[in-house]
């Protein structure tokens, strides 16, 4: 059984959560002393097993013997939902392999948290988790977010916070609404709700404690005009690019439909392209 725990404010754990904690054989934890100190503080004395990305495979074979022998495993995390960027995903998938139930004691998550007291748009969302720190990897996935209408939520350490605000900046434009919650449910909660370059500028001195970014959608692309549909086209076609592919291109590229793109490709002179 999967069990979230508090992100901050130890008021946030559920009387189920408590019990199933109460009732395990054994409890699987990122940190034994963190853990303890949550377990401890709940008057909870049952054994902790350490489970990481390291020892994940290794916990699953006691976890599945223990499951097999009918006793109670739970699994938690440092903070919040375990298996959202934090352990739980492989043992879940292992433990589910080997034919048996998982179930889930909800509760606390950073990411929800976030994005429900931002003010953006909730109905549909894009979690990210935390974002490669550097190369091709983080180019991809901020050109992802400034292309993406969705609200996006990112985690983020404090001390890369004002980097990574300057970078949203720069893909998703300076005016791009955002907030940045800090600090959960704990003593100095602080949700900053402006534009990315405002929040660039905010982070700009130094960011303390736990984050998270979200970022409102990309506005609706404006529909293409027949001038640019032409001009598109016949820049694929001065390529090279045959009519039929050149059409498939740009329908896609700016959104078009393929039948109109193919109407207008008709009147493209076609002396460059390769068919
Ligand atoms: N499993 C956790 C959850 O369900 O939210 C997330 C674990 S992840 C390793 C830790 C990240 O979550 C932090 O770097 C931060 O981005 C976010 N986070 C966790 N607790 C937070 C809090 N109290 N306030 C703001 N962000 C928090």
């Amino acid at each position: 059984m999967l069990v979230a725990t508090p992100i901050g404010n130890l008021g946030d754990i559920s009387p189920r959560a408590v019990e199933e904690l109460e009732r395990a054989d054994l409890v699987c934890c990122e940190d034994t002393r963190r853990t303890g100190r949550l377990l401890a503080h709940l008057a909870v004395g049952s054994r902790m097993l350490r489970t990481d990305d390291h020892t994940e495979n290794r916990v699953a074979s006691e976890v599945i013997s223990l499951l097999e022998s009918g006793k109670r495993v739970v699994l938690v995390s440092d903070a919040g939902t375990p298996g959202v960027s934090d352990p739980g995903q492989r043992l879940v998938g292992l433990v589910l392999a080997a034919g048996h139930l998982v179930t889930v004691v909800p509760g606390p998550s950073a990411v929800l948290a976030a994005l429900v007291a931002s003010g953006l748009p909730t109905s549909r969302f894009v979690f990210e988790g935390f974002l490669d720190r550097k190369g091709n990897g983080r180019r991809e996935q901020l050109a992802d977010i400034a292309v993406q209408p969705r609200t996006t939520v990112v985690y983020e350490s404090p001390n890369r916070t004002a980097a990574t605000l300057r970078d949203l900046a720069e893909v998703c434009g300076r005016e791009r609404p955002a907030a940045v919650a800090r600090e959960l449910t704990k003593l100095h909660e602080e949700f900053v709700r402006g534009t990315l370059s405002e929040l660039a500028s905010w982070a700009h001195a130094g960011v303390r404690g736990e984050v998270v970014i979200v970022i409102g959608g990309a506005p609706p692309r404006a529909a293409a005009t027949d001038t640019e549909i032409v001009e598109a086209l016949r820049a694929e076609m001065a390529s090279g690019v045959s009519r039929r592919d050149a059409v498939a291109e740009v329908a896609a590229t700016l959104g078009a439909a393929r039948r109109r793109v193919y109407e207008l490709a008709l009147g493209v002179d076609d002396s460059s392209s390769s068919a």
